[in-house]
């Protein structure tokens, strides 16, 4: 199904899982990459070694003094290339994620847009690695603060964005003079690969050194060695809280760096005020778009009691346009869950749903027979609960949208958005001007992202992304998110010929 895509993209179906660059390599287990599309198996990876694993610290090592000395604006133009090859081969690679991922092609080319975009983006700020200059307290002295490269960077990442989330990691921690080293998720090897080829290509054609971008696959395993590894200042990694807390752990005990991007449970508030035929537009993509598997997937919707039972009939009526299949035909709104093992766990989810008093309204199951033969395709669910339910509390990965009622002001519906461990993405969805500034005020929303009359899910490069409490309190892409991956130095120079002290400190010889 895919053949032609691999070839474009320059991947065998039995491939090596470990490069420096432009040189392969691999000596650890096998990973075979199956689609949840229809269950094939796609290829067969070679995962890195301890040994592979070593190798690659060794090249990354040279490669990044080589890195750090190239001027930030010509490292920007390689950043540049890359955009450009993105552009190139947007509706190939976006065909790749959609059947090794089972996202929406439409799904699979805007996280190759993503790609493109924040490439644009770090290629201008590139050019605007600013410092502050600082005003000296001491006569013929003068003091500023400037950004160095960190030196590698490791990047670790989930199956759902399988391209999207590197390329914000790598285009940024490029640009500001870092090497890069990344561990894909386990479940989409492939688009890893195709990922590597591109920006490898681009390096060897630029007659860059080996070890400026470099890949390792495998389990979470590989994850470990290089978070236990003090040569990586920073590790940047998305995925669940429970393997943040461990990741989290591993590098601040060597006093390591993290950037983490973690699990949500993202609240949709629906106010009297709101605009309904939105609302439910807003609400259907976030909930049932990549199958409920993004971290901001809406997960609760939380509706006023006066417009309560006409938004439940609304949703449900909603729910039963949906067509679920292929995601490469565009006719589906819905494709499949990543794997069998995803599906048990959102099996799990709604049995606890009914076991801890939830009230299904719309029925789950897994489809069956022709065109879903993979066993990955699930109906997209719909439960009237209570918010303080365990399993609402927990980020089911899957379509299931917890529908909840509050009463009294906008206040009240706050709190329930907040109570919750988690704190990605959330909205309101509301005409009221005073209801939506409540909610966007330093006791309104506890997020990262806070959006009004916008679903949860669906964010621009442009702005920092990322979120509080569980969710590890890590901002990359737009803003300022650049200075993560850099370390910060002051510098103060004296240009006279005595040494006043700080504070006016005496010490004469
Ligand atoms: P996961 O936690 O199972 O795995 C993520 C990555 O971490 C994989 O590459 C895995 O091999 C690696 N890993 C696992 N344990 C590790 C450990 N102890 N040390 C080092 N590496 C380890 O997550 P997943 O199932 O691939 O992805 C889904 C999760 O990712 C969801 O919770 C979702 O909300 C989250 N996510 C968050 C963001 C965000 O920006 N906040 C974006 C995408 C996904």
């Amino acid at each position: 199904m895919i053949k032609n895509e691999l070839r474009t993209l320059g991947i065998d179906t039995v491939t090596d899982g470990t490069s420096t660059g432009c040189k392969w390599f691999a000596s650890g287990e096998q990973i075979i990459s199956f689609s949840p599309v229809d269950g094939k198996t796609i290829g067969q990876v070679t995962a890195s070694s301890r040994k592979d694993y070593n190798k690659v610290l060794e090249v990354a090592e040279t490669a990044k003094k080589i890195w750090a000395d190239i001027p930030a604006p010509k490292r920007g133009e390689i950043v540049r290339q890359l955009g450009d090859k993105l552009r190139e081969l947007k509706p190939v690679l976006g065909k790749l994620v959609s059947y090794e991922m089972g996202k929406s092609y439409q799904e699979g080319l805007g996280e190759v847009q993503e790609m493109i975009d924040i490439c644009d983006f770090a290629v201008g700020i590139s050019r605007q690695l600013y410092g502050n200059t600082i005003h000296s307290e001491r006569p013929g002295h003068r003091m500023y603060d400037q950004y160095h490269p960190l030196g590698i960077v490791g990047i670790i990442t989930a199956f759902n964005f399988p391209v999207a989330v590197w390329a914000w990691n790598s285009a940024l921690a490029l640009i500001c003079g870092n090497i890069v080293i990344w561990k894909p998720s386990e479940k989409t090897p492939l688009c890893a690969i195709a990922c590597q080829h591109i920006l490898a290509d681009i390096l060897k054609a630029n007659k860059l050194p080996e070890g400026i971008s470099s890949l390792i696959t495998g389990d979470a395993e590989v994850g470990r060695w290089m978070t236990a590894d003090s040569r990586i200042p920073l590790i940047s990694a998305t995925g669940s809280t429970r393997m943040g807390r461990q990741v989290a752990m591993t590098v601040a005990e060597r006093l390591g760096k993290t950037l983490l991007e973690l699990g949500g449970n993202n609240a949709i508030i629906v106010t009297p005020n709101a605009d309904l035929k939105m609302t439910i537009i807003g609400t259907v993509f976030g909930a049932v778009g990549t199958a409920g598997q993004r971290c901001t997937s809406t997960r609760r919707l939380i509706v006023h009691e006066s417009i309560y039972d006409q938004v439940r009939k609304s949703l449900i009526e909603a729910y039963k346009q949906l067509k679920i299949g292929d995601p490469l035909d565009t006719q589906h709104h819905m494709g499949p869950l990543i794997d069998t093992d995803a599906v048990q766990i959102y099996l799990n989810a709604l049995a606890k749903i009914e076991e801890q008093g939830g009230k299904i309204l719309v029925e789950g199951g897994v489809l069956e027979g022709a065109g879903y033969e993979s066993g990955c395709y699930v109906t997209p669910v719909i439960a009237e609960v209570e918010n303080h339910l365990d399993i609402v509390q927990e980020e089911t990965f899957a379509p299931i949208l917890y529908l909840i009622k509050y009463s009294g002001d906008v206040h009240h519906a706050i709190d329930l958005q907040n109570n919750v461990s988690q704190g990605l993405s959330s909205a309101i969805m509301t005409t009221n001007l005073r209801e939506a500034e409540v909610f966007l005020s330093q006791n309104g929303s506890d997020c990262g992202i806070a959006n009004v009359n916008i679903g949860t899910s669906g964010a621009e490069i442009g702005g920092a992304f990322g979120g509080e409490k569980d969710t590890g309190g890590g901002r990359e892409s737009g803003s300022d998110a650049w200075k993560v991956y850099m370390r910060r130095q002051t510098n103060t120079i004296n240009y006279t010929t005595s040494l006043p002290l700080a504070q006016g400190i005496k010490f004469d010889l």
